[in-house]
């Protein structure tokens, strides 16, 4: 990290990242109670900002904090973090705030605390070799469509698949799949890209809801369809999405090749469209 890339923001103040200090009163640190969100900027334009910062309302919303700020604002912060037109990843944050003592009750006027930060983005994986995963039991809660800072289940779900030299876990709720430990999953099952419908068992991705629109844009037959464990076992092909993550192709499923244990071909047309989409963002 170069020195300015250090600067954060903290309630309202721009400053380096070792000067920021929280409470440990704070409900986030105590409780987890909080939301964020991850958004890429490409060449310093942030990506699907106002999708982003619509699903960030949402997520406030219903864990009841009021909207802070408006997307114009939160545009000028975020942007802030932006030093120069590398590839970055902007990490927003807002818990309830502190609170005068250790109660799960909250408070009546609570003070929320936001932070965001940014870092340079990098795909940890190769993405035309492919990933491993493994299909394991969705253990998480009932609210997985709010983007919640409380991460426990997912981060022992994720290790779980690390520790199995895998990518990612790929969550099995009542025989369907649901998504990712940190991501969305797409199918491709005769022929038709299939992935699960929105619901409560799982986030509502941003890279999920562009690929959706891509593929129609590029007639790419897509469809939003409950997949049962099976039929993910017998997968041409299966991608993972995130901001950070893009498009991955998961070439090994629960030890047993996924098709010819290659990326497939409809993940090369998706990746080709969606590297395009972002170098038009670059160029705008
Ligand atoms: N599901 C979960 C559980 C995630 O953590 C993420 C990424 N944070 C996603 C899906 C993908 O969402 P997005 O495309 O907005 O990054």
């Amino acid at each position: 990290m170069t020195p300015e890339n250090d600067i954060v923001y903290l309630n309202g103040r721009f400053l380096p990242l070792e000067e920021a200090r929280i409470s440990v009163l704070d409900r986030g640190f105590l409780f987890g109670d909080g939301v964020y969100e991850v958004i890429p900027a490409y060449g310093g334009r942030l990506f699907r900002l106002d999708e982003h910062l619509a699903r960030l309302e949402s997520s406030l919303d219903q864990i009841r904090i009021r909207p802070l700020l408006s997307h114009r604002e939160w545009e000028s912060i975020l942007e802030r973090l932006l030093p120069d037109d590398r590839d970055r990843s902007v990490y927003l944050q807002v818990t309830r705030g502190v609170a005068e003592k250790r109660d799960h009750a909250m408070p009546a006027k609570p003070t929320p605390t936001v932070f965001a930060m940014s870092s340079e983005l990098k795909n940890p994986y190769d993405v035309h070799v492919g990933v491993g995963a493994i299909t394991l039991d969705d253990t998480r809660w009932q609210l997985c469509q709010v983007k919640a800072i409380t991460l426990l289940a997912n981060i022992l779900l994720r290790q779980q698949a690390l520790d199995s030299n895998c990518a990612e876990a790929i969550l099995i709720r009542d025989g369907l799949v649901s998504e990712g430990a940190a991501s969305n999953v797409f199918a491709v099952i005769d022929d038709v890209l299939v992935t699960p419908p929105k619901s409560h068992d799982l986030l509502p991705g941003i890279t999920r809801d562009l690929l959706l629109e891509l593929a129609q844009a590029n007639a790419i037959e897509a469809r939003e369809a409950a997949i049962p464990a099976e039929a993910l076992a017998a997968a041409d092909e299966i991608w993972l999405t995130s901001s950070t993550r893009e498009i991955l192709p998961v070439v090994e499923l629960d030890g047993k090749r996924v098709g010819d244990g290659s990326p497939g071909s409809i993940w090369r047309s998706m990746y080709d469209i969606y590297q395009a989409y972002k170098q038009s963002l670059r160029s705008s």
